[in-house]
C-alpha cells in the first residue's frame, strides 16, 4: 500500500478511551490523515458519538464501540469489531487510562487493581487481540500512551507510575518480538496535558508541576496527537521500542 507522506489513507485505527481528552484528539487527527477510526469508550456514549460525528462531518469514517478494555473479553471484542467493520486493524493506540491518586501509605488494594487493570492490562489485552492479524498482514503500528510518571515517578501516584512504567517495559519487549514483521511498537509519554484527568488535583500540586516545565506551559491534547500520528505513519517504519516524551522538556 503506497502512502503519501504522513498519510494514513486506507488504514484502520483503534483508539481506546477516545471519547475525551488525549484519545479524542488522537482519533480526530488519525481520521484527518485518512484513517478509518474505531472510537472506543467505557461510559461516555454521547461524547464518543460526538467524536464520530465530527469525523464524519469532515468527510472521514468512524464508528464508536463501547468496551471496558481492562477486561480481556471486551478488549477482544473491540478489535474484532474493527476487523468485522473494515476487514483489518493497522493502528492500535492504547490510550485509555485513569488515576487514583493518594499516598502509598493510604492506598488500598482496589486503588492498585483498578489502575493497573485499566492502564496496563488494557494495553496487554488489546495488543494481544491485534497482534495476530498484524502479523498475518505484515503491517502494524502499536502506540502506547504512557506518562512521564512512568519515567521519573510522581509522589502520590505509585500505582499510576508503576502501571505506566509497566507499559514501557511491555513496549520495548514486544517491539523486539515483532520488528521483523514490519510491526512497530512505541510509547508516547505526555507530561502535563490539559484534560479531565487533572480535575481532582489540587491547584498547588498543579502549580508545582507547571514550574517543572521548561517550555513554561501546559500541553494540549493535539500536541500528543501529532506525535502519535507520525508514529502511526509509513515514514516512522524505522522507529520501534522507543518512548517519546511530549512534555515541554520536563524529563
Ligand atoms: P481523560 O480525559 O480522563 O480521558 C480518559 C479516557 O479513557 C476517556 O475516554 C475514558 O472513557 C477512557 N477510559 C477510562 N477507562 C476506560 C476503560 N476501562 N475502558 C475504555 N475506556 C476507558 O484522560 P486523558 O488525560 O485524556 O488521558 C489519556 C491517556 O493519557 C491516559 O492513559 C493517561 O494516563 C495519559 N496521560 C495523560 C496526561 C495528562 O496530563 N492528561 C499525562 C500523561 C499521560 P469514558 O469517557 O467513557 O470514561
Amino acid at each position: 500500500m503506497a502512502q503519501e507522506f504522513l498519510s494514513l489513507h486506507d488504514r484502520v485505527a483503534v483508539v481506546t478511551g477516545a471519547s475525551r481528552g488525549i484519545g479524542r484528539a488522537i482519533a480526530l487527527e488519525l481520521a484527518r490523515r485518512g484513517a478509518r477510526v474505531v472510537v472506543n469508550y467505557r461510559r461516555s456514549a454521547d461524547a464518543a458519538q460526538q467524536v464520530v460525528q465530527a469525523i464524519r462531518a469532515a468527510g472521514g469514517q468512524a464508528e464508536a464501540f463501547q468496551a471496558d478494555v481492562s477486561d480481556y473479553d471486551q478488549a477482544q471484542a473491540l478489535i474484532q469489531f474493527a476487523r468485522q467493520t473494515w476487514g483489518r486493524v493497522d493502528i492500535l493506540v492504547n490510550n485509555a487510562g485513569i488515576t487514583r491518586d493518594k499516598l502509598f501509605m493510604q492506598m488500598k488494594p482496589a486503588d492498585w487493581d483498578e489502575v493497573i487493570r485499566t492502564n496496563l492490562y488494557s494495553t496487554i489485552h488489546c495488543s494481544k487481540a491485534a497482534i495476530r492479524p498484524m502479523l498475518r498482514q505484515r503491517y502494524g503500528r502499536i502506540i502506547n500512551i504512557t506518562s512521564v510518571a512512568g519515567i521519573i515517578g510522581n509522589a502520590g501516584q505509585v500505582n499510576y507510575s508503576a502501571s505506566k512504567a509497566g507499559q514501557i517495559g511491555f513496549t520495548k519487549a514486544l517491539a523486539r518480538e515483532v520488528a521483523s514483521r514490519n510491526i512497530t511498537v512505541n510509547a508516547v509519554a505526555p507530561g502535563y496535558i490539559e484534560t479531565d484527568i487533572w480535575a481532582g488535583v489540587p491547584e498547588e500540586a498543579k502549580a508545582q508541576i507547571l514550574a517543572m516545565i521548561p517550555v513554561g506551559r501546559k500541553g494540549a491534547p493535539e500536541d500528543v496527537a501529532y506525535t502519535v500520528a507520525f508514529l502511526a505513519s509509513e515514514q516512522a517504519a524505522y522507529i520501534t521500542g522507543q518512548v517519546i516524551a511530549v512534555d515541554g522538556g520536563m524529563t
